[in-house]
């Protein structure tokens, strides 16, 4: 099912939570929601599932407007991170349960629901735990009950809010690739709330960065890591340095000096670059500071530098250096991005 959002604003009580978002989800992707603790994912997410309703704008599933439907209307699937099954009721209950108390018209015959839940527990793998009650499972196995659960009433989509926030990590990563898998197997339209940009790089076909209320930028992992296209998704996507710069005749300057990269049209702005795209040198067009610390990361180091500047606060900048450069604490180093981005003021 295809999901078109278009031009969404969200206000509670005059607040803006979401202003003129539009997104359009293509069928059967997996996209994750990433941003951070207020940027607006949850709202969406609520949005889509009908648990809320827009101020403005629409949502189109397929070519229905479903803005104003409800959510049984709207049969969609959702896993919370604190939807807690149903603790009086055994694995096969909680998975039968919205078929069970559906009218009676469009109830299926118990029979039928016995064998949809069986196919269900084969699919998240959880086969012989049936008569089990939820405090008998553990936590990456009652998330699986849960996502079951979503997927017994045959959804439309899968809205998943935040499905392993409070599983430990190794348990979420298992359950990551899992639900890739699972994903791929069913083919359904799923959007997930993430604010772990490592999950959603992972696991998604595209991202949607947000910020206040706002999405930033949406596209693939590549997308997002490698040509952010705002200040905020630079830093906010792995890690980053900025610095103020002038771009004069073509050449880089920072604090009025050419640092040995160039640029087709003057302007000034911040220079964007991570760690791993720096080079060392010699040469004197370069950026220079003072080594303040370095810590060893797998297989690189990365050194922190103060580039001087001229008597006011240094600026801070980390840099991945070879493991055996000579980088001595207290040592000037010298180096020059290798790829960057200038995002004028
Ligand atoms: P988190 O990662 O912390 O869950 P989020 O990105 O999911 O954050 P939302 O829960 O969508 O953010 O909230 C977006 C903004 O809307 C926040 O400023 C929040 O305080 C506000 N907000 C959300 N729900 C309500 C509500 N029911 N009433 C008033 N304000 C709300």
């Amino acid at each position: 099912m295809e999901v078109k959002i278009n031009n969404i604003r969200k206000e509670f009580d005059r607040f803006a939570a979401l202003h003129d978002v539009s997104l359009n989800i293509a069928s059967g992707e997996l996209i994750a929601l990433l941003g951070p603790s207020g940027s607006g994912k949850t709202t969406l997410l609520r949005l889509i599932a009908g648990l809320d309703f827009p101020t403005a704008g629409q949502i189109f599933f397929g070519e229905e407007d479903a803005s104003h439907h409800s959510v049984q209307d709207r049969n969609v699937g959702f896993v919370f991170q604190h939807y807690a099954l149903f603790r009086h009721m055994t694995v096969a209950q909680n998975i039968g349960f919205g078929l069970k108390v559906r009218p009676s018209a469009s109830r299926p015959p118990k029979s039928e629901i016995k064998k949809r839940v069986s196919d269900l527990l084969d699919m998240v793998q959880l086969s012989g735990l049936e008569n089990r009650y939820p405090n008998q499972l553990s936590g990456g196995q009652r998330q699986r009950v849960a996502l079951a659960r979503a997927m017994a009433i045959e959804p439309r989509i899968l809205l998943l809010d935040e499905p392993f926030g409070a599983l430990d990590a190794k348990v979420r990563k298992e359950l990551r690739r899992w639900l890739r898998e699972f994903h791929d197997r069913t083919g359904h339209t799923t959007v997930f709330v993430t604010h772990d940009q490592e999950e959603a790089l992972e696991l998604a076909d595209r991202v949607v960065v947000m910020s206040q209320g706002k999405i930033e930028q949406v596209g693939s992992a590549d997308d997002v890591y490698d040509r952010p296209q705002s200040p905020f998704v630079f830093s906010f996507i792995g890690e980053s340095s900025h610095l103020p710069v002038e771009v004069k005749d073509g050449a880089v300057l920072f604090q009025g000096e050419p640092i040995g990269i160039s640029q087709g049209s003057d302007s000034a702005g911040d220079l964007f670059f991570r760690p791993e795209d720096v080079v060392l040198t010699d040469e004197r067009e370069a950026l220079s500071g003072k080594v303040t610390a370095s810590r060893r990361l797998a297989g690189t180091r990365i050194a922190e530098i103060d580039i001087a500047n001229n008597g006011h606060a240094p600026f801070h900048v980390e840099v991945e250096v070879p493991l055996h450069a000579p980088i001595e604490l207290g040592s000037e180093a010298r180096f020059r991005p290798t790829r960057w981005k200038i995002f004028t003021k």
